[in-house]
């Protein structure tokens, strides 16, 4: 089977990569997304914070992303029924808009710049080059035998990155044991319509519940593994007798739990040794993961491919130049994401006790993000 030749082969068609292949696109690149579904993702995340929305309107994309989403300036958060305090968004606030929509938005607009994507495409082969291509991806095979030769490779293939095994880039994942989380997509009830509610018990419990669109809301249930054992097999009764000891403004959401299907979410902190080696580099969950709680991951993932259009642009199809751009300006990421993942890791093991959670809590942080510092 004949092989194609591109500038830049990105591995995974979620929002990391779509944006990537978006950017370069624009700035005619020849790019070709390898996804192993028959679509962009569908599940994930729901918020787009203030750094993300502006990263989208340096890009001219604030609207079109705006425009049929919920803004909402305001979480309100509780411990054991009791409001402890209010996060505020100024200027306009966050976007709520579901994953797939995001996603399908930045891909609909690669077609106009003339970015391939490759769908049910699975790798089945990575080859590394030696002699003066050592450390280089030379040639992605895929399993319907398709082969295709790039300048550059991003693995912006998830948290279980082939691309980063490839490389042999070492990874540690921390499971938040302690705390698993289900969520389920219900009718929206008017508590719901009107705000953000994010509850959490000294048991180990937490609630949230927001709207994501104008019928619909979503609820994230996260509990301790031996209560989610007992109580998702006992049935919704059962949970809503324990959401009803620390859920205390959102009473009127509990009728609509009754049909709904829990989905079981796995989340885990992920650090990495290296973002790139020699011509290829990793994006989004591949490089990083933290806590949900910070709502952060796809405002500096944008950012992220930002940096990484810029470097891959600037060097111009010569891979000393590249390794050197990429060693310069994109490692030092790992300092940044190392922050966040961090800040999630003390939200999520301080939250049962009131006083620890609040200590914890940054809004700056919570707001802007890695801009917290240029704000003030
Ligand atoms: C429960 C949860 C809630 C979150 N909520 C928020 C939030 O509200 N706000 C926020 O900013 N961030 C949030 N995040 C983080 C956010 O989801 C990530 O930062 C973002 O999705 C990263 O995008 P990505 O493109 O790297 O990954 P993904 O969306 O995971 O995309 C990876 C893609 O690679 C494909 N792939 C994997 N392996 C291969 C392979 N071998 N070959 C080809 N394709 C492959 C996958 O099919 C997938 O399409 C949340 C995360 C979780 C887990």
């Amino acid at each position: 089977m004949a092989t194609t030749s591109c500038d830049v082969a990105i591995v995974g068609a979620g929002l990391g990569g779509c944006f990537l292949a978006l950017l370069l696109g624009r700035r005619g690149r020849h790019v070709v997304v390898i996804e192993q579904g028959a679509s962009v993702p569908s599940a994930g995340a729901d918020f787009l914070k203030p750094p993300g929305l502006r990263v989208l309107a340096r890009h001219g994309l604030a609207d079109l992303v705006g425009r049929h989403g919920l803004r909402r300036d305001t979480i309100r958060y509780y411990h054991d029924g009791d409001p402890i305090q209010e996060c505020r968004f100024p200027d306009g606030g966050f976007v709520i808009r579901p994953y797939r929509e995001l996603v399908e938005l930045i891909y609909t607009s690669c077609g106009m710049e003339g970015v391939e994507f490759w769908f049910d495409a699975s790798i089945a082969d990575i080859a590394m080059g030696d002699g003066e291509a050592d450390g280089q991806v030379e040639e992605l095979t895929l399993s319907d035998g398709r082969r295709l030769k790039a300048g550059v490779v991003i693995g912006a293939d998830g948290t279980k990155s082939a691309i980063r095994q490839a490389l042999g880039i070492e990874q540690r994942t921390m499971p938040y044991e302690r705390l698993l989380m289900r969520v389920a997509t219900v009718p929206l009830s008017a508590s719901i319509a009107r705000l953000n509610r994010l509850y959490f018990s000294s048991d180990g419990w937490l609630t949230y519940l927001y709207p994501i669109n104008r019928d619909q809301a979503r609820v994230f249930v996260g509990l301790p593994p031996e209560d989610d054992r007992e109580v998702f097999q006992d049935g919704i009764p059962t949970l809503i007798d324990e959401l009803k000891k620390f859920v205390t403004d959102s009473s009127d959401a509990f009728n609509s739990l009754q049909g709904a299907t829990w989905q079981r979410i796995k989340v885990s902190s992920l650090r990495v040794e290296a973002y790139h080696k020699g011509n290829a580099a990793l994006l989004g969950s591949a490089a990083f993961a933290c806590h949900p709680m910070t709502g952060m991951g796809m405002s500096y993932t944008m950012h992220d491919a930002e940096i990484l259009a810029d470097v891959i642009c600037a060097a111009d199809g010569d891979p000393g130049l590249l390794d050197r751009l990429l060693q310069a300006r994109y490692e030092p990421r790992k300092d940044v994401h190392r922050q966040l993942i961090d800040y999630g890791d003390a939200l999520a093991s301080s939250f049962r006790d009131r006083a620890a959670y609040l200590a914890a809590f940054r809004p700056d942080l919570h707001v802007y993000g890695e801009t917290a510092a240029e704000r003030t």
